[in-house]
């Protein structure tokens, strides 16, 4: 306890720190990076791409999408993380402790303009908060709140960046959660977050359905659940009931990070529904080896927890 404490009011010493070195980025803004961001994120605004586009709105050239504000000064991706004078030493303290697990919890964006071509921006970060030991269904852990504030190359701000991180402590042995200890389940699955949007979903789930959001308007099929169609922008929805029926579209096998619960190597599924959306779910009688792009599924429901179901999909019976 008397650790755990310690670490607390030693992480909190950080408050009001730069959590990094400032970092300048790599590149200047420039068309290639938002185009090839764009098509990723399947945005198709004009303005970001094409000269014409953006000056009928009055901008001098394309701009880059306010979203991709983090995108132009992030680090390079590197397998076993960051280097050395890329970490961020608050978040170090919480590894050397055990509190090795990381979730980013959420990130919120303002802008102050739209970047054009050839802006170079930079970022100064602020540790600007640690939290007290919470207990979540990951683990014990801390939320650390960094604020990121961006400038362009005269120093001019550009935008600002709150983002939450939970570094947890994935060890069943210290994080046995106590109202779960009689029944023999040291550690709840992880819970999803039940929001206005996708209530429908989870309460379908807890009927065996699985439930599609459908525009009222245009008719088209999405998922995960949102507020809007992306197709027509209408807020108005209904839901179908998916047959169950699907193929694998793609699948990865987790082996790390290892969190409670879960049995390794986890493989993951895409899955192709017939419907024509992807679902993100866990295989049932299914190990990896015997995971093939293309394979018929079909739907069923898992019993997690008692009054816990989750969607998974096992291999389709033949001629079903
Ligand atoms: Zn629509």
């Amino acid at each position: 306890m008397n650790d755990v404490s310690d670490l607390y009011t030693r992480a909190r010493t950080w408050i009001g720190k730069e959590a990094g070195k400032p970092t300048m980025a790599r590149d200047v803004v420039n068309v290639p990076m938002i185009r090839r961001w764009c098509e990723a994120m399947g945005e198709e605004n004009p303005i970001y791409v094409d000269a014409e586009a953006a000056q009928a709105e009055g901008f001098p050239g394309p701009v880059s999408p306010p979203a991709m504000l983090e995108v132009w000064t992030m680090a390079r991706y590197r397998p076993g993380g960051r280097l050395p004078e890329e970490g961020i030493p608050v978040l170090n303290l919480f590894d050397e402790a055990g509190y090795t697990g990381v979730v980013a919890t959420n990130i919120e964006q303002e802008y102050d303009r739209y970047l054009v071509e050839g802006d170079r921006v930079s970022y100064t970060a602020i540790v600007d908060d640690v939290s007290e030991e919470k207990r979540t269904g990951l683990g014990i852990g801390h939320f650390i709140t960094i604020r990121y504030e961006f400038t362009d190359q005269n120093g001019g701000p550009v935008g600002r960046m709150l983002f939450r991180v939970l570094k947890f402590k994935p060890n069943l042995a210290q994080a046995k959660a106590p109202a779960t200890e009689s029944a023999g389940n040291e550690f709840p699955h992880p819970r999803p977050a039940i929001t206005h949007d996708n209530a429908h979903y989870w309460e379908g789930i807890a009927k065996r359905e699985l439930l599609i959001q459908k525009c009222s308007d245009c008719g088209h099929l999405r998922h995960p659940p949102g507020p809007g169609c992306p197709q027509c922008q209408s807020l108005e929805w209904e839901t179908v009931k998916a047959s169950g029926k699907g193929t694998l579209y793609s699948h990865v096998t987790m082996h790390h990070p290892r969190l409670p619960t879960f049995d390794y190597p986890l493989p993951v599924l895409l899955v192709e529904l017939e419907e024509g959306v992807r679902i993100v779910a866990n295989g049932i009688d299914l190990p990896a080896s015997d995971l093939t792009i293309g394979m018929p599924l079909e739907l069923d429901f898992v019993e997690v927890e008692p009054g816990y179901l989750l969607p998974g999909f096992r291999p389709a019976r033949t001629g079903g």
